[in-house]
């Protein structure tokens, strides 16, 4: 059974994630969403709301499991019994910080591979950090979420006014 993880923050999950998951899931039987739950970072979203959202822009990705996890990425790939590591790679400004962990998670795991996947082209910009500013401002951010994400993250962003980006 070929098994791999792709973790992050996924505060929240966009079409650039979404394009790397529907991919490596492709290459693989099981391929699991790690969400991390990172204490030295402040998200706009909870571990619970973040996993929510996930299970609802997969569900019709029938080998795509969603599960949550503390501490190193390394560690949650190899209790789940996987022999690669997911992650996306969007310009060379990803590259160096990449790089450095995979081949740190090499040295502490010899048997778990990194799989990069090359950002499609027309994601190669988006992250979570920008579509959350342009929301903030009002913007519209239909073009880099599902409508269930931006309708999520109005929430969070504008409770009172109900302005909806989607
Ligand atoms: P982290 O905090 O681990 O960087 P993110 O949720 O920001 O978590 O990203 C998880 C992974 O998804 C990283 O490998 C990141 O490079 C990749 N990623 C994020 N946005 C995109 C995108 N638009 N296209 C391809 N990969 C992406």
């Amino acid at each position: 059974m070929k098994r791999a993880v792709y973790p992050g923050s996924f505060d929240p999950v966009t079409y650039g994630h979404l394009d790397v998951i529907r991919r490596s899931a492709a290459l693989v039987d099981e391929l699991i969403v790690g969400v991390l739950q990172n204490n030295h970072k402040n998200p706009l979203f909870s571990l619970q709301e973040r996993v929510k959202i996930l299970h609802e822009v997969t569900k019709d990705m029938s080998n795509v499991r969603i599960e949550s996890f503390t501490g190193l990425s390394i560690d949650f790939v190899r209790t789940c019994g996987a022999q690669f590591l997911v992650r996306g790679l969007r310009a060379i400004t990803d590259f160096d910080y990449e790089l450095q962990m995979a081949q740190t998670n090499r040295i502490m795991a010899k048997e778990i591979d990194t799989i990069f996947l090359t950002t499609s082209l027309e994601y190669a910009y988006l992250s979570s950090s920008t579509v959350k500013e342009v929301a903030y401002y009002g913007g519209d951010i239909s073009k880099f979420v599902p409508p269930e994400v931006a309708q999520a993250i109005s929430r969070k962003i504008h409770p009172q006014t109900g302005i909806s980006e989607a």
